[in-house]
């Protein structure tokens, strides 16, 4: 079990931003933008590499379609980066999938 499992279920604390059937998001504990959230599925998947186009393709379009929802409940809509970090090499530290949504500032590209 990963610590967002643990956020899931509410054993450990953290500032939820939006939550529903099929998904979390809360501020990330060390943000890199002053709007830094996690977007992340209940379903315990691993990284993008560990979904299935038989079960995961409703969830997928629900994860896409919120991020906006999210993004606009905060302010940051219209400008904003999304990240998912897959694999330890791409820099993924906590392996239940989730997505990044940052802004708030401007962004630079590319990425490190
Ligand atoms: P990644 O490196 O892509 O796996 O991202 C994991 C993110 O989870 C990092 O940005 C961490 O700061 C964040 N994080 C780790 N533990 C917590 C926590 N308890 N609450 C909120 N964010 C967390």
């Amino acid at each position: 079990m990963t610590i967002f499992t643990k956020i899931i279920n509410r054993e450990i604390p953290a500032d939820i931003v939006y939550e529903d059937d099929q998904c979390l998001a809360f501020r990330d504990i060390n943000p890199q933008a002053p709007v830094h959230v996690l977007l992340i599925p209940k379903t315990a998947i691993v990284s993008l590499d560990q979904l299935s186009a038989v079960d995961h393709r409703d969830l997928c379009a629900h994860l896409m379609l919120t991020v906006p929802k999210v993004a606009s409940l905060l302010g940051i809509g219209g400008g904003y980066r999304t990240v998912i970090n897959t694999g330890a090499q791409a820099g993924q530290t906590v392996f239940h999938l989730h997505i990044h949504i940052l802004g708030g500032r401007d962004l630079k590209w590319p990425p490190g």
